[in-house]
Order: C-alpha cells, then structure tokens, then sequence
C-alpha cells in the first residue's frame, strides 16, 4: 500500500500508551521497527545541524538549562551573531551532509529587532536549499507568520515533559503557554518539531503523558526529538539520577509506535552513548541525528564518528531535497554572495539590529 493511504491516530488512549511501556522490551522493539518500515525508509536517517545564535543570558528557570541566567554553569554568554556568520556556518553544515539548519536562541521571546535579524538568517539559510528550523522561545501568531514568510520550515518548541511534572522543572512560563505557542506555530502553516527531555526524574507514567500529549496533538508533529538529559554542573539537575539506557530506547520506540509519519529524532545526550545504545535507537525507529560537535552548549559525537557508525551500520543520510531552491548552489557560487560587502552596499543596507 502506498506510505500516504496509511492512516495515522491521533485518537490514542493514555491507556493504550501505558499498555505499550509494558510491553516486553523485544516485542516493543519488534512492533516499533514495523511500523517503522511501512512508514518511513529503512535504514536511513536525516541529518541536521544545530547552531546557538545567541547564548545564554535567558531570563527563564528551565532546570535542566545551563543558558538560564539563574545558574551558575561558567556558560560565556553570546550576542545574536551576524548574518553572514550564521550563513557561512550553513554552508559548512550542507557540505558536511546535513539537510536541514536549526538556529537556536536563548530567548523567553523574541523581540521586534531580534525577530528582524533572524528573519534574515532564515532566508540566507534558505537560499542554500538547506531546510531551516528555529527555535526561539514563545510566539505570537503574528510572529510564526513572519518567520513562515520568510521561508522557515519548521519550528522546534518542546513540551519537555508530561503537564503534571511541568512545573517542577520550569515556573516562569506555564505548559499552556508552550501549546498556544505550538498552536501559532501550526496555524502559520509551518511544520511542528516538538519532543521533550527524558532523564530528569519524571517517572514512567510522566514519560506516558508526554507522548500521549504529542501524539493526540489535532496533527501531529512532524519532528520529534526525544532528549536524554545531559547533567550540566551548576543547574538544580546536575545530580539527577542516571537514566536506565533501555528507558530511553522504550521512550524512542513508543514515539515511533505512536507518531508513524514524524522523523524521530535522537538529539541531547547522544554523546553520552555508546554506538551500540544508538544502534537500538534506530532500530526502535530514530531516523533523525544532530550532527555537528556542539548541540547549543553541550558536546555532541563529532561528525567523523557519526560517518563511521552510519558506515558500520549501513545506514544512509536522507538526501537533500534537489528541487529546493539553492540545493545545487556550488561552494564558490555561496561564497561569493556571502563575501563581505562592498563599502557602498553597507552604506545602503537597512540595518538589521
Ligand atoms: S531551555 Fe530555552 S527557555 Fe529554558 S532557560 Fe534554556 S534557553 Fe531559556
């Protein structure tokens, strides 16, 4: 049967979701890489590159978060780069494989001249056929319009944790706040990345909600990250208590189970695991990796280790979309658009800042 005819639930009982945590870890294995291979391509994942454009200094209480201003984690802070950096470092992440380009920024919000610069960002990133994604804290409608007309793609806003364990891990914006803003996110007719954090000492049945949550969303999100927490020294869950490993392949294959059609995606913590963890995460239905050494401020596998697992396992990058604008552009074509500018082109340019 063609992959669209399948339908996909959103209908799913928190009932239904439990029974699937209980089950035996191969049968749910088993069940997860089925629906995994008459949804999605087998053996092959999607490859993005996430870069912090602006770091630390954030007003919110997220306790997992070394860029909350609240902790003291030695994090050197970071002004909004400039265009043409974050530009340069696109092209670079295409032709180390990636396909898509997420731009993070430690914001609660973005304000109008922020939002400004980003919208320029965006369209840089675009125009190397890169698909783009941002994530910048909460929006308004008015703003996921901007950011949708200027060419983005996706936008990643995590739930991180089931409703009920929400406030023990963030006071300064409620879990209502993160919906609407999904809401928005949807409504501007962008795709939806939206996961959460597992490790920070929710128990099952948080992790249960969670994804009962995502998946019952009125459609659901196209990329779902699922994060291991990564203990930074200095934030209220630095002495959090390890994760059992086989928790976490669970969490990624239930993910796979409920949200047939959404690219997975093994994100924090990957470099905390072991080639053979990260072996059962795509067999239990991951298909999406962050690629690069650095995820916003923690350390990630570096990409000639990544190259060497997908080799070992053969697995293949998902291939850029050819039909995209830019996606043929040659590295001396973009380099020459990103020189920097002539004196008289400065002097005309409308400030971004
Ligand atoms: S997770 Fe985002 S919103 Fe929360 S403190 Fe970190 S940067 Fe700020």
């Amino acid at each position: 049967m063609p992959l669209c005819l399948l339908n996909v639930r959103n209908d799913w009982s928190l009932e239904e979701v439990r029974q699937l945590f209980a089950l035996p870890f191969m049968d749910l294995l088993f069940s997860a890489q089925k629906v995994h291979r008459r949804f999605q391509v087998p053996n092959t994942v999607q490859v993005s590159t996430l870069l912090s454009v602006k770091t630390g200094a954030c007003p919110e209480d997220c306790a997992y978060c070394p860029q909350s201003v609240r902790y003291d984690t030695g994090l050197e802070a970071q002004e909004l780069l400039e265009v043409r950096e974050v530009a340069k470092r696109a092209l670079s992440a295409k032709e180390s494989g990636a396909t898509r380009f997420c731009m993070g920024a430690a914001y609660r919000s973005p304000k109008p001249k922020d939002l400004a610069k980003v919208i320029a960002m965006i369209r840089e990133v675009k125009a190397l056929g890169l698909e783009t994604c941002a994530t910048l804290g909460m929006l308004t409608p008015e703003q996921a319009s901007e950011l949708k007309a200027a060419g983005l793609d996706y936008y990643n806003h995590n739930l991180d944790t089931s409703a009920r364990y929400y406030t023990d891990i963030i006071s300064t914006r409620s879990y209502q706040d993160r919906l609407d803003t999904l809401r928005a996110v949807r409504d501007a007719g962008m795709n939806v990345c939206c996961g959460g954090i597992v490790g920070m000492g929710e128990t099952p049945e948080d992790r249960a909600e969670l994804l009962h949550t995502l998946a019952t969303l009125p459609v659901q999100p196209e990329s779902v990250p699922i994060n291991q927490l990564v203990r930074v020294p200095g934030t209220p869950l630095a002495t959090a208590a390890s994760l059992d490993p086989f928790d976490f392949v669970r969490m990624i294959a239930v993910a796979r189970i409920l949200m047939p059609r959404a690219h997975v995606r093994l994100s924090a913590g990957r470099g905390e695991m072991s080639d053979e963890l990260q072996a059962l995460c795509f067999m239990a239905g991951a298909n999406s990796i962050f690629y690069g050494e650095k995820l916003l401020t923690t350390g990630n596998p570096d990409t000639a280790h990544d190259l060497r697992l997908f080799e070992r396992l053969k697995i293949a990058a998902e291939p850029l979309d050819a039909s995209a604008p830019g996606a043929s552009a040659t590295s001396s074509e973009v380099a020459d658009r990103l020189s920097p500018p002539k004196t008289q082109e400065l002097a005309a340019a409308p400030a971004l800042t």
